[in-house]
């Protein structure tokens, strides 16, 4: 069986084309820049080797062009090879689980826009765009939110008046579910112990950023709300704010619904508190170079991972692993080191050496960076959404096909 995974982003378009017999990734690549001068397509081959040129991308579909026409001149002979398609969605609305594609799903996909305004635009046209090109394949959305339907009533709910929770359905959904479900997985077998057994935090950390608490398995926490802006502050989104102050700030800017979305979605977060970059890499580095705006969105931005972790611990009364992924968590010694920092005494010491040390990588997925004395382990797992949503999506295409 034959699954391309598909996950756009607003000017991104990544794919995955997986051989599901062994799990084997056949071919990987990415679209950046759509709709913008200098759009780039690199990919790696099933022999590893990887390339990078120039792509012809002013919108989605003719990135998928660019896609298609690439993977015919490899791996594929011809689009009826691919036995289904698995499309990123942000929010899955009352869909609990991946679920073909069909009206009511893509109905369903444009009510909770206002939710995930960055993303459910690009990842409906993404599916549209791909129905039109292969209408033989089955097409699968897969959602970001199924991981967290096991979040109680009293962690999901808000406290607004009864009725936005029983008739609007208003409540925490979280996002990150492939991420948390999966690097949850490689916790288990890094500790060689079941799942069904585990406590752990998953703190996920990359442009969008969530912690989850997960239950033997179950989420039952994460920082993420029902709208994709609530919890820790992200590359360019706020994450908590008083929501007493956004009417303020509304009503002193004479800003429209449309322009305070867009402030906390586009212009916050580490963007907005730096003013030097969304990218932490770049805000690591002026940090070092004593700007001081950079150096207080990162620790801002560690304090609030380390606030939230906090609070897990106390949801799950303890917790056997921490887990860093995403970008920021797999790659960065100092963020690692940042959030951990003088919690000696509720039994996590990371050890400095593995710490700088640990890198992860499609072939050594995850490092334990824990000291000996560490009495909770500290794991950094390299994620794989994609496979999580090739999985999902199998379920799918074996029952409805
Ligand atoms: P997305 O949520 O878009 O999938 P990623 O998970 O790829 O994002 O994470 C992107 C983030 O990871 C960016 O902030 C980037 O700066 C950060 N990142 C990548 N490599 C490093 C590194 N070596 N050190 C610090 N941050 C890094």
């Amino acid at each position: 069986m034959l699954i391309l995974v598909i996950n756009s982003g607003s000017s991104s378009l990544k794919y995955t084309l997986f051989r599901m017999e062994d799990e084997a990734v056949l071919f990987a690549g990415a679209i950046d820049r759509i709709g913008q001068d200098g759009a780039r397509h690199s990919f790696r081959d099933a022999a590893n080797h990887e390339v990078e040129k120039e792509a012809y991308a002013p919108d989605h579909g003719a990135a998928l062009d660019e896609v298609f026409a690439t993977l015919l001149a490899g791996p594929l002979t011809s689009l009826s090879d691919l036995d289904a398609v698995a499309h990123r969605v942000g929010h899955g609305g009352k869909y609990r689980e991946a679920a073909r594609v069909n009206p009511d799903v893509i109905s369903e996909i444009r009510r909770m826009t206002p939710l995930i305004p960055l993303h459910h635009p690009a990842m409906i046209r993404e599916i549209e765009e791909c129905m039109i090109r292969m209408p033989q394949a089955v097409h699968v959305a897969v959602f970001d939110t199924w991981f967290h339907w096991s979040i109680p009533d009293e962690a999901a709910i808000y406290g607004l008046p009864w009725h936005y929770f029983s008739d609007r359905g208003y409540r925490r959904t979280g996002f990150h579910g492939n991420s948390h479900a999966y690097v949850a997985e490689k916790a288990a077998d890094r500790l060689g112990r079941p799942l069904g057994e585990l406590k752990l935090i998953t703190c996920h950390l990359g442009n969008g950023a969530s912690v989850c608490a997960i239950d033997r398995g179950r989420s039952v926490d994460t920082s993420l709300g029902m709208t994709s802006v609530e919890g820790l502050m992200m590359g360019t989104r706020a994450g908590d704010v008083d929501p007493g102050l956004i009417p303020v700030i509304m009503k002193e800017d004479s800003l429209s619904p449309d322009e305070m979305i867009s402030m906390l979605y586009r212009d916050s977060g580490l963007l907005g508190v730096s003013g030097v970059s969304r990218d932490m890499r770049e805000i690591e580095a002026a940090a070092a170079g004593g700007n001081d705006r950079a150096r207080l969105a990162l620790d801002a931005f560690c304090y609030k991972v380390k606030r939230y972790a906090g609070a897990m611990l106390m949801v799950l009364g303890g917790c056997d692993a921490l887990v860093f992924t995403g970008g920021i968590g797999s790659n960065s010694p100092t963020v690692r080191a940042k959030v951990l920092a003088s919690t000696e005494m509720l039994g996590f010491v990371i050890d400095a050496e593995k710490n700088a040390r640990a890198r992860t990588s499609p072939d050594n997925q995850v490092e334990d960076i824990s000291a000996k004395s560490s009495v909770i382990k500290i794991l950094v797992i390299e994620t794989f959404e994609e496979l999580m949503m090739a999985r999902q999506c199998r379920k799918v295409v074996g029952t409805k096909k």
